[in-house]
């Protein structure tokens, strides 16, 4: 099991076809999430919109796409991070307030959601959803501030964390980046009009230029008047996440002014710089493993070999036939090509271990159809921490990095070594000359303070699952519980 982002947002002003390019700007970015897809589009003053659970070819139809009318749209794709996934949880969000209507779509984690939540709650607020999104639309609404754009900034003063906001409403598209910029949003031109995605893989399909990263802290506000910045937040260091770079953003993005692809075949050579080995073959764990494998592959001068074949036509949920005599596994999804591994010495690259059972199972497979040696090499650091950042990692204690030393976890992944990238060698390859990046999953320096709730504890403040909490949650927490059961 692989960490899991995320959520992808698009928007579009200015353009006739704005619902359909949403529609293609999503589907760009359907590996940011596949749990919910919505879409919201302005008509005048008039919001219209549509959201389902599913994949985005499931979600939306020509039909349904035919009453999203009008010149601009937000986008959203969701991995639920924060809040259960429940089609009461899927972007973008739509409300109506004293100034009419507005729709928001949200990428990230906000690490204060749950204390605001119960200030607002406590004033008579109600919440129709779990979505620490959701604060920041009750804090706009609270606001009193003449124009949109200064009751966002408002609202998003009182707020802390990861947040990629996509906002349309009275007349306006706003797009803005949280201080540290933790997560990605890019700004682009389709003809004359605006375009801003999670990714520049979704400018491509559109066929829309890639201009500029909205910067961290920066607020955008579109309208007919073409683009306006400020940046209103307090100056602080950015802390760009990494782990777009290793394995979350797409091969053919650019993020962080850097070339996804490019990148991880540094870190692949940086890899094999760091882990030499003597081997036949390299092997790549598909898909995410190819670039930094390619990059192995090149400075080690060994063969790069297709050891693994996946299965691209798994559903998000498989079924086993009811008489299935036998426990499939990984199998359904991979299968090992004995022809390239029979009697080979195997490097097998991957970008990240988090628990390492499927690792495990991999390796397994690979030992089954006959290599000779398994040398496991991993093109990032051992992870050691969860991330709280919008990016859904399990829980400390089940890390195995976090808890096992390197000896131990190449012995229960069952491989004849194991090397993964160094902390250095990442920053050297992501150019991180600046200390622009957050690396919190691997070092436990959370750049943003995560227990803003002291009273909370982290499980209960992000919504983990409730058996934990039960354990750890704090005394306030515990007398909350107490008046649930009474
Ligand atoms: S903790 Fe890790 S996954 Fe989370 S934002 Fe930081 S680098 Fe990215």
């Amino acid at each position: 099991m692989k960490p899991t982002d995320r959520c992808g947002i698009f928007g579009i002003f200015g353009h006739p076809e704005a619902a359909n390019l949403t529609y293609l700007g999503l589907y760009s970015l359907q590996h940011r999430g596949q749990e919910s897809a919505g879409i919201v589009s302005v008509e005048g003053q008039m919001l219209h919109s549509h959201r389902g659970m599913g994949l985005v070819s499931e979600v939306f139809t020509q039909e349904v796409l035919g009453k999203l009318p009008g010149m601009s749209a937000i986008g959203h794709v969701r991995y639920s991070t924060a809040g259960a996934s429940h089609i009461k949880n899927a972007q973008p969000f739509v409300v109506e307030y004293y100034k009419g209507g507005l729709a928001i779509a949200h990428n990230g984690n906000l690490t204060n959601a749950r204390r605001i939540r119960d200030d607002l709650e406590a004033q008579g607020s109600i919440f129709q959803s779990t979505m620490d999104t959701e604060v920041i639309i009750h804090l706009i609404a609270h606001s009193r501030e003449p124009t949109l754009r200064d009751r966002v900034v408002t609202a998003l003063q009182q707020v802390k964390g990861a947040y990629s906001l996509l906002l349309l409403g009275e007349g306006q598209l706003i797009a803005i980046r949280d201080p540290n910029g933790f997560r990605p949003l890019a700004l682009g031109r389709l003809e004359d009009a605006y375009v801003i995605a999670s990714e520049t893989c979704a400018f491509d399909l559109i066929g829309a230029e890639y201009h500029r990263d909205v910067e961290p802290g920066e607020v955008l506000v579109i309208d007919e008047k073409g683009p306006r910045s400020i940046r209103p937040f307090e100056k602080t260091t950015n802390s760009l996440c990494v782990f777009e770079l290793i394995y979350f953003a797409r091969p053919d993005s650019i993020i962080f002014d850097r070339g996804v692809y490019a990148v991880r075949l540094a870190l692949g050579r940086q890899l094999a710089r760091e882990h030499p080995i003597k081997a036949d073959v390299v092997v790549p764990i598909p898909d995410s493993g190819f670039p930094a494998t390619i990059g192995y592959a090149r400075e080690s001068g060994i063969p790069l070999e297709m050891g693994l074949i996946r299965n691209h036509y798994i559903g998000r949920t498989f079924i086993e036939p009811e008489q299935s005599i036998r426990h499939f596994g990984v199998k359904i999804k991979l299968n090992a090509l004995k022809d390239a591994i029979r009697g080979k010495r195997v490097i097998l690259v991957d970008d990240s271990i988090v628990r390492a059972t499927t690792g495990r199972k991999i390796v397994r497979m690979i030992r089954n159809a006959g290599a000779e040696a398994i040398h496991a090499r991993i093109s990032s650091p051992p992870i050691t921490h969860p991330c709280f950042y919008g990016i859904d990692t399990p829980m400390k204690k089940d890390l195995i990095a976090a808890t096992h030393t390197v000896d131990e976890v190449s012995a229960y992944l069952t491989t004849d070594s194991l090397g993964y990238l160094s902390l250095e060698g990442l920053r050297e390859c992501v150019g991180d000359n600046e200390h622009s990046f957050c690396y919190a999953c691997f070092t436990g320096d959370y750049p943003v303070p995560i227990l803003s709730c002291p009273e909370v504890s982290q499980m209960e403040l992000f919504g983990f699952r409730s058996q934990e909490a039960e354990v750890r949650i704090g005394p306030r927490g515990r007398e909350r519980k107490r008046e649930s059961e009474s």
